[in-house]
């Protein structure tokens, strides 16, 4: 082989040009060609030549950079390439491999002398082979086939930092996607706590954008107004975190960007660098308002249910007491009364326990329903004949079409609804006043309605009243009796005959409340 005299300084500078081109961060491609134009400019002569890239998935050898080579010949290039890397992986070498390889050429260019396979190994792990031919055979020196070795190396080390790039680069779009859809609020903090990343449901949370909470410290965007134990500003002036398992929870409340109220629970979690260095602050953050009034609710429920379930309870004692009295003797008519009121109130109990009982069931989802034929305009005269007895206040009116049409449904249930909306009628109208339960049928539905003239609901409790454990706050609802379960088990019993229920009312006005169900 004739070499130039500078061959040497040409082949430091064409690895010099690898390495810088590696370090320019050019993509993969370009490092690849570039290596191969070097190979072949090496050997001189009419070069020829290409890199294929194993696919660690696939262990398939792909072709990714060619030079002086027809690319139609490409798809059978790659079926003899498979051929040949078979035999390596079985443990053969290169030169027992010699009719492969000389078929190859054969295919590229049959004027095709001589061959240098060169794999590209990494870390002892097979990541492709780079194949350059020469029209002529020449001799190679130990120097050359050394030069040729590390032109191959600096391949396989860009093929590994591609790789690593890339399974980064992968990573980095998952976390993005997780943080970026998580329902939580998540953002990331610097040691000084400024705002590095603010994802999209702190925004929703916050009423901050992300373009202007981030770089700004984060007691500004997380503003307390109440907070259990301490913040993060003064729980970092008490020395957290010590380490890296040391998490911060806090809750309380905070005033958002707008001024809304919200309670929030936040988890800091420390991120430290492998020196020890502290770097980033995580923060989780959970809108906890609604698991606060659900707990809030439930307190009122409590306290609701222990007095409802005592004042029967001392009445029908006080009764029975006054009653069993031996140093006394009742006249027939006062003993009658007593245990009709015993009876009442037992009766009153049992009503309870079982709203209670329902509801329990409700949340277990196992309404049991029995449907037959059921008449609304019936069963709600029956309503109103129970109802017309407790109270001499207010005045009862029926308003149904005759002939009203017969539905599927559960009669005890829909019983029930009507004992429900016509005891709230009776209970939220203390002045007296009309109810009127009436009808109206289409097509395809019924509708019954039961109208009162008493204190009326605003638009804002509208929204809740459904709910379970609800009770308007109200001088009203302080007084009387209840315990927010009744509403919730009617909706419950209209859904689940594929019905619908609303509310009409205005405050000093009355309410009325309508429920439709599929004929
Ligand atoms: P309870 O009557 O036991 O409190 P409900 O679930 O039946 O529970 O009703 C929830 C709340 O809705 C009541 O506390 C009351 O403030 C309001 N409400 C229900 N019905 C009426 C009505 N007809 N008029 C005014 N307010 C009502």
């Amino acid at each position: 082989m004739l070499l130039l005299p500078d061959y040497r300084v040409r082949q430091r500078d064409l690895l010099l040009d690898i390495i810088r081109a590696m370090t320019a961060q050019l993509d993969l491609g370009e490092v690849l060609r570039l290596v191969l134009n070097a190979s072949v400019a090496m050997l001189a002569g009419r070069g020829v030549g290409f890199v294929a890239l194993r696919n660690p998935a696939t262990e398939e050898y792909n072709i990714r950079a060619i030079l002086n080579i027809d690319s139609e010949k490409l798809p059978e290039l790659e079926k003899q390439l498979a051929e040949l890397v078979a035999g390596v992986s079985e443990g053969l070498d290169f030169n027992d491999l010699e009719q492969n390889l000389q078929q190859m050429a054969d295919l590229i260019d049959p004027e095709l002398r001589q061959l240098f396979p060169m794999p590209l190994v990494m870390a002892g792990e097979p990541v492709g082979l780079l194949l350059v031919f020469r029209d002529y055979v020449g001799v190679t020196t130990p120097n050359d086939l050394q030069i040729l070795k590390s032109f191959a190396d600096q391949a396989a080390i860009a093929v590994h930092n591609a790789q690593l790039y890339e399974r980064v680069n992968r990573e980095r779009q998952r976390l993005d996607a997780f943080v970026r859809h998580s329902a939580d609020g998540v953002m990331i903090l610097d040691v000084n706590r400024n705002i590095l990343m603010f994802n999209p449901a702190l925004e929703r949370m916050t009423a901050w954008s992300a373009a202007d909470a981030i770089g700004t410290v984060e007691e500004s965007v997380i503003v307390w107004q109440s907070v259990q134990p301490t913040s993060l500003h003064d729980s970092m002036l008490a020395g957290w975190p010590h380490d890296e398992n040391e998490t911060l929870y806090v809750e309380g409340d905070i005033t958002r960007l707008d001024g809304v109220a919200l309670s929030i629970a936040i988890t800091y979690s420390p991120l430290y660098a492998t020196d020890g260095r502290l770097i980033n602050i995580i923060a989780n953050i959970r809108d906890i308002t609604n698991f606060r009034r659900a707990q809030e609710m439930q307190n009122v429920f409590i306290s609701g249910v222990s007095h409802e379930l005592k004042t029967p309870v001392a009445l029908i004692k006080g009764y029975a007491g006054t009653l069993r009295r031996e140093d006394a003797t009742w006249d027939p008519q006062v003993i009658r009364d007593g245990l009709v009121v015993i009876e009442d109130e037992a009766d009153r109990l049992t009503e309870l326990i079982e709203d209670l009982l329902a509801a329990s069931k409700l949340q277990a989802r196992q309404m049991q329903m029995n449907l037959a034929d059921v008449r609304l305009d019936v069963l709600a005269n029956r309503a109103v004949e129970r109802f017309q007895v407790q109270s001499e206040r207010h005045h009862f009116k029926l308003a149904f079409p005759p002939d009203f049409p017969v539905i599927q449904g559960d009669e005890t249930h829909l019983r029930r609804v009507f004992d429900n909306l016509l005891s709230n009628a009776v209970k939220y109208s203390p002045a007296g006043g009309t109810i009127e339960v009436g009808g109206y049928a289409s097509d395809d539905a019924v509708t019954a309605y039961v109208r009162d003239e008493g204190v009326g609901i605003s638009l804002d409790e509208q929204a809740h009243i459904f709910e379970r454990f609800y009770r308007v706050d109200g001088a009203l609802s302080r007084k009387t009796q209840g315990t927010g379960l009744g509403l919730y088990l009617t909706q419950a019993i209209i859904e689940a005959h594929q019905g619908t229920i609303r509310v009409e009312s205005k405050p000093g006005e009355g309410s009325t409340f309508y429920f439709t169900l599929p004929r």
